[in-house]
């Protein structure tokens, strides 16, 4: 991976090439990454550069015999380790290595673009607890006892380590204490909090923000040639994340969905004030797309109601005065407008609340029918007030 194919900032990169210039490569790095910010694209670009035997200003050469060794992601110098699971029920030494020819295959079919639920998607399915385990950390403190093959950095890439197992944690802790020479540590992590301080404390923070919706913009342009509106209205509603960017440019019929069932629930709750009766309010309109949210899985029941949390959110924004900071396609524009006046710095955060309160619930498997019927009353009693 060259830094010219990663899809963040320069200024982030220039940072990174700084550093192996200066000689100042701290031993164990922290990267702070956003969800579908191309991070790890950045971290292997990185880790290439510091190995290139023909390194250039701004980038690796791409072509000596380290380079094309990382194009496969198959320098012998540069481990993986990424959460795993058992491949079997009789499988009982599972680690990332036994992973790693699907693990590859997984980073190129993506261009780089991963994300934990879709790798844990990979391992056969979302529920599975998949961590970095004992052995992983095994195989580290192995290999940092033997010499580099090639003579340059050893370089150990943990990927999403907030999934480190945390009993096996110690093992590693010595390792980032006491490095050997010439040995790079990069913990990639999407969730700083659920990583263990004492690791945390061994390491250098490398901030990767958010993309921003122009270069997001411009990419789906590029990549899947769609049109300028649309690629701006997806990278509106993407929050700086480049594989949610491209998974409503594939299939926005869940897109679609939502903003139809965000429109009748929605109309359901005005009408619902308490004066006129429930054949007026349509409640089994609203009754029926409730039942269909609830047969969706968590995830999109989970979607839903942050779905319905930014359009409010978006509607205060209109009332406001704030339509630049508006995170909305065209067409939940316009419903949008219809709504402006009905969402007030008064009722914003009563009603936000009943979003979260439902996200919350929906989280700990409760009865999405219940969760979703007592939000639409409490919402419709909240603008009826
Ligand atoms: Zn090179």
């Amino acid at each position: 991976m060259l830094f010219k194919d990663v899809m963040v900032d320069d200024s982030i990169k220039e940072s990174l090439i700084n550093l192996v210039k200066s000689n100042r490569v701290s031993h164990a790095q922290l990267f702070l990454c956003s969800p579908g910010n191309h991070s790890f694209a950045l971290a292997v670009a990185y880790a290439q550069y510091l190995s290139c035997q023909n390194r250039g200003e701004h980038d690796s050469c791409g072509v000596c015999p380290s380079c094309l060794k990382f194009e496969k992601l198959s320098h012998p110098d540069f481990h993986l380790i990424f959460p795993n699971v058992a491949k079997n029920s009789n499988d009982k030494d599972y680690n990332s290595k036994k992973w790693l020819p699907e693990f590859r295959e997984y980073v190129f079919e993506n261009n780089y673009h991963i994300s934990l639920n879709s790798w844990l998607k990979e391992l056969g399915g979302e529920n599975k607890q998949a961590t970095i385990n004992i052995r992983d950390c095994g195989n580290i403190v192995e290999q940092n006892s033997i010499r580099a093959y090639e003579g340059g950095y050893k370089i150990y890439l943990l990927w999403m380590v907030e999934r480190l197992y945390h009993a096996a944690a110690p093992k590693l802790l010595k390792t980032l204490e006491e490095p050997e020479n010439k040995t790079l540590f990069i913990l990639m992590t999407e969730n700083p909090d659920n990583i263990l301080s004492t690791i945390k404390s061994r390491t250098q923070y490398i901030k990767i923000p958010p993309l921003s919706e122009t270069t997001i913009a411009q990419h789906l342009q590029q990549e899947l040639e769609v049109s300028e509106e649309t690629a701006r209205d997806i990278a509106s509603i993407s929050e700086g994340n480049y594989v949610k960017a491209l998974t409503f440019a594939h299939d926005n019929k869940e897109q679609e969905e939502m903003l139809h069932y965000f429109e009748c629930f929605f109309n359901g709750v005005l009408a619902n004030d308490g004066k006129r009766p429930l054949n007026q309010v349509k409640f089994f309109e609203v009754r029926a797309v409730i039942e269909k949210i609830g047969k969706l899985g968590r995830e999109s029941q989970k979607n839903f109601v942050q779905y319905m949390g930014r359009m409010l959110r978006n509607i205060l924004l209109i009332n406001t005065n704030n339509e630049a900071l508006v995170k909305a396609t065209h067409e939940e524009r316009d419903l949008l407008n219809f709504y402006k006046t009905r969402v007030t710095v008064f009722n914003a955060k009563p009603l936000m609340e009943e979003c979260n309160k439902a996200h919350y619930h929906i989280e700990r498997n409760g009865n999405t029918s219940l969760i979703m019927t007592d939000m639409f009353l409490k919402m419709s009693t909240i603008l009826a007030s």
